[in-house]
């Protein structure tokens, strides 16, 4: 496709990145090779060298992996992206990449459960040092930061509480204390949220979720400016090789085509399940940015096109409650993953929040009685159906 910068979005998700071979296909190739031929020695050095451009070993360098970050890329206005193995190997990355021994961390205490373990537990081992803040109060951010502060990274709406945090406003704070800001961008999607046009300066990505859509592969990505991203991330990609394959970037390929569409059904579904929710006298409370009573929802209004797929609520009861409500569901998936057609339930607090340790749950307002579902495209009325069993 040529000259993507003047294309829409939708344009984008369709076609951005995609350089047709000389078989002339339509669809996006895979290319399941492990490296690639050179027509002489002398193109072998140079394409070793930096000097020309172009294929050499698929642990950094394949056409369908490269189509694909393109096209996320395009998507999130970024002017690089780094694909990887999974979400997290995408956060590994951008520590290794950018941080060395005696920097410092400032990361909300509401992110996915395995972030917070990979700095406290990994990154502290190798002299980087960690502190957890408010993710929704801009002076606990503030107050956290040091001269060694070099990465600000946050997740909104965060998992499973979903809640906002002011991407401009945070990295107008990273910026002043010539930190980063690092966005998971995972629950909104480019399709509902660009961090980079707010300020962000990198974006990271589980395609795990949304971006594949239909749960079926597991990888990651980095997207952000040609330095940081297409030069450090790629350059540790490069060397320690937590490399996305070529089928499940193609995967994620056509996943993009569909993003918006995806997005705007999960949406709406999402919308109707919480004001359902909001209505019942077993539920304590209900954590949905699209909800009025949603403390940051005039916040993610402004900042998201969109309110995302998951709903997160507190069951009377404690866990004994919320247990009763998986067991009793017949459709839904019990299941951790996101993101999918499917709609799926878990259980936080002893599931993807079960390793980090019970004070540091009650810090991030994860209770017992917590669910978060991921709601799905199926019919809105047979999802309400389904969790209304368990809440008799
Ligand atoms: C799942 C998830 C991750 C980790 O991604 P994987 O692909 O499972 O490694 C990171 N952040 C968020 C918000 C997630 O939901």
């Amino acid at each position: 496709m040529q000259d993507d910068l003047t294309f829409e979005f939708d344009t984008l998700a369709v076609r951005a990145g995609q350089v047709r071979g000389i078989e002339g296909e339509h669809a996006e190739p895979i290319y399941p090779t492990s490296s690639f031929a050179f027509a002489s020695a002398a193109e072998a050095a140079a394409r070793f060298s930096g000097a020309q451009p172009g294929n050499i070993y698929s642990r950094f360098t394949n056409p369908t992996v490269r189509t694909f970050q393109d096209r996320l890329a395009a998507l999130e206005g970024g002017q690089a992206c780094v694909a990887t193995s999974s979400g997290m190997a995408a956060i590994l990355s951008t520590c290794m990449a950018l941080l060395q021994q005696g920097d410092h961390i400032v990361c909300s205490q509401a992110v996915f459960g395995s972030t917070v373990s990979l700095f406290e537990r990994y990154m502290t081992r190798f002299g980087i040092t960690v502190d957890f803040v408010e993710q929704v109060e801009l002076a606990s951010w503030a107050a956290a930061i040091k001269p060694a502060t070099r990465l600000l990274f946050a997740e909104t709406p965060s998992n499973p509480l979903t809640e906002v945090a002011d991407i401009r406003a945070l990295a107008d704070l990273a910026h002043a204390h010539g930190a980063v800001l690092a966005v998971d961008n995972c629950f909104c999607t480019p399709a509902l949220q660009r961090p980079l046009e707010l300020g962000a300066d990198l974006v990271i990505h589980s395609a795990t979720k949304y971006l594949d859509g239909q749960g079926r592969c597991v990888g990651g990505a980095v997207v952000g400016d040609a330095e940081r991203v297409g030069k450090d991330v790629f350059g540790f990609l490069r060397t320690a090789g937590p490399t996305m394959s070529p089928f499940n970037a193609w995967v994620f390929l056509k996943g993009l085509e569909t993003l918006r569409l995806r997005l705007r059904a999960h949406c709406e579904n999402a919308q109707r399940l919480a004001e359902w929710l909001e209505a019942q006298p077993q539920i304590a409370r209900v954590y949905y940015p699209g909800l009025a009573s949603h403390p940051q929802h005039e916040l993610a209004r402004r900042q998201q096109s969109g309110f995302g797929g998951i709903v997160s609520f507190d069951v009377k009861g404690g866990q004994e409650a919320a247990w009763r409500v998986v067991d009793a569901t017949r459709m839904i998936s019990i299941t951790a993953n996101l993101g999918d057609a499917k709609t799926t339930i878990t259980h936080p607090a002893t599931t993807t929040h079960a390793r980090i340790t019970p004070q540091q749950r009650a810090d991030a307002g994860i209770g017992d009685g917590l669910l978060r579902v991921s709601v799905g495209l199926e019919a809105v009325d047979d999802i309400i159906a389904d969790l209304a069993h368990g809440l008799g």
